[in-house]
């Protein structure tokens, strides 16, 4: 689903990468009364989960976030999103720049001490993308000797350099965009990171018939909403995702956004939400 909005301020605060200017702040953020912001982190180079094109947002994170948003009380006209890469998510939250983060983000024990999460609303596995005549990467055990792209501060570029084959080269950029440009002239021989965002890339028709997705999910990323330490909308986002499931908007937002290039895997989808709200 695309929705188009124009926002001076999330553009402005791209532009800067000074965020605060654009936050909503620690005292006014906890509902809509006064026609106040919602701030929310998403990714702007992902197609499929998190993109911005002008002034459009379109993903399934998007959709998730402006449901999530009407729940808590927020119309469309009061979110903001601003880009949050991957590396910068906990920070944002803790400083006060975003109100909340929807953006392909796995909950875990090490971000859980810093931030909150409601979730998951999707579960998710890191995958191979490498280029449609490569049938030499057949999976992360095939790796030696390859130059490798993931993303800085991303549970699966971790994963890689503490499972598995010693003998890659790991290049960590700070957008995944950035390593698909790398692996389309051929600078990198791989990307990994989730199968959704991968599914994503190989399917968006700039990367028609470029790229292949190899081997089976080696790993679950299961995707929550981040949320400042204690914060009160953590249950209630629970409870917001719950319905979104129940009511058939998950379905309806998956199709629409990611269709027939990627299904989660069953097993663990649609998932249980149970957060992690201090
Ligand atoms: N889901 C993984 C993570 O949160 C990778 C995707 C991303 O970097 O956003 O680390």
């Amino acid at each position: 689903m695309r929705h188009k909005k124009f926002s001076a301020c999330a553009m402005a605060a791209v532009a800067a990468l000074t965020l605060s200017a654009c936050s909503s702040g620690d005292d006014d953020s906890s509902g809509s009364e006064g026609g106040e912001t919602l701030t929310v982190g998403i990714k702007f180079d992902q197609p499929g989960l998190g993109l911005q094109k002008g002034s459009e947002y379109s993903g399934f994170d998007v959709d998730v976030a402006y449901y999530v948003a009407d729940k808590l009380g927020y119309s469309e006209d009061q979110v903001e999103f601003v880009q949050s890469v991957t590396a910068q998510r906990e920070t944002m939250l803790e400083n006060g720049q975003v109100d909340m983060v929807v953006a392909t983000y796995t909950m875990n024990e090490a971000r859980e001490e810093q931030i909150d999460f409601a979730g998951p609303y999707l579960v998710a596995g890191q995958g191979l993308l490498v280029k449609e005549d490569d049938d030499s990467i057949t999976g992360p055990d095939s790796l030696d000797g390859k130059n490798l792209c993931s993303v800085s501060g991303a549970v699966p570029a971790q994963r890689i350099k503490d499972e598995y084959s010693t003998g890659v080269q790991l290049y960590e950029a700070s957008t995944y965009s950035e390593c698909v440009e790398l692996l389309g002239n051929g600078t990198i021989d791989a990307v990994t990171t989730d199968d959704s965002i991968l599914a994503g890339y190989a399917d968006a028709p700039e990367y028609e018939g470029k790229f292949k997705l190899v081997g089976e999910a080696f790993s679950e990323e299961p995707y929550g909403i981040g949320l400042p330490n204690g914060s009160d909308q953590c249950e209630p986002a629970n409870d917001a995702l719950n319905e979104m499931i129940e009511d058939g908007s998950w379905d309806k937002f998956l199709e629409e956004n990611l269709g027939d290039a990627y299904t989660p895997d069953p097993a663990t989808n649609p998932p249980e939400v149970g957060g992690s709200c201090s």
